[in-house]
């Protein structure tokens, strides 16, 4: 059942096949990846698997990555992969990889990452960091869920901002290097968390942050000086 945080650790622990279905280009650097895994047992927003390549001599190589897709009922998962210079995995997928592929995928895993909905959640994310947040959104947006969501999002320059034309007004883009015109260019600061704290939803934020481990160290700390408690602050680090 989609949407579930319970998934028992045995299950979750299982090596399914997964068949490659569908390519989508997100940016130059950037695509998603559709794949159909039976039996899959679903997954709350926010949790990520393992997915492992198999080559045939046996060399195996398995990374960590983040869903995407919003938890349904079609037996498909979506990943967002960024091609990672010199990267084996991720320089794969974008290279050699075609529908009808097949990999290995385990999961899913981190419950403490995983929003079900149920709490104002506070985004924060950069670059592919963005990615299971994305879930949370999608997540949102299918349910009709009003509980109050916001996305904080950090890229250096617009034609690197995954899923750009899927954001709406929950949406905040900041642009380190270059901005379309009238946008400032610079850092997130204090002056980006301010206005999200203000809104001050009942029950307070649950805040989740995605990135680097030099960007998750920066977001969190504008968290907490914008009066963010810090046993609320979730962290997921792809350094
Ligand atoms: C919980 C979790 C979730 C993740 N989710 C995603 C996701 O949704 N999308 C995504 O694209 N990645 C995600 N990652 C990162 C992913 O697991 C891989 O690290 C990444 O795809 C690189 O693997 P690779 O085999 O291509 O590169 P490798 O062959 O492992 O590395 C090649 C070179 O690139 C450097 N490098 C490795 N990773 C990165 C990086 N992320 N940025 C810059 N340089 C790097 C290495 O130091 C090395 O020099 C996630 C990581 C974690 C821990």
């Amino acid at each position: 059942m989609p949407g579930r945080i319970g998934v028992s650790a045995r299950t979750a622990s299982v090596w399914r096949t997964a068949t490659l279905t569908e390519i989508r280009r997100e940016t130059p650097r950037v695509s998603t990846f559709r794949f159909a895994v039976p039996d899959w047992p679903g997954h709350v927003p926010g949790q990520h698997l393992v997915l492992r390549l198999v080559a045939e001599d046996g060399y195996a190589a398995q990374r960590h990555y983040s869903i995407a897709s919003a938890p349904d009922d079609s037996g498909h998962v979506e990943l967002t992969l960024d091609h990672v210079e010199d990267g084996e995995v991720s320089g794969w997928f974008h290279t050699v990889a075609r529908p009808g592929d097949r990999i290995e995928v385990r999961g899913p895993l981190s419950g403490f990452f995983a929003w079900p909905g149920d709490r104002p959640a506070l985004l924060v994310g950069a670059g592919s960091g963005v990615v299971p947040l994305m879930s949370m959104l999608r997540h949102h947006r299918a349910r009709g869920l009003t509980v109050p969501l916001r996305l904080l999002v950090s890229v250096r320059r617009p034609g690197e901002l995954i899923y750009a034309r899927e954001f709406g007004a929950e949406t905040t883009p900041v642009f380190t290097r270059s901005a379309p015109e009238g946008v400032a260019v610079g850092r997130m600061t204090a002056a980006h968390v301010a206005p999200i704290m203000a809104e001050r939803p009942s029950g307070g934020w649950e805040a989740y942050v995605c990135g680097s481990n030099s960007f998750a160290e920066h977001a969190s700390r504008l968290l907490v000086a914008a009066g963010q408690p810090v046993e609320r602050i979730r962290i997921e680090r792809f350094g």
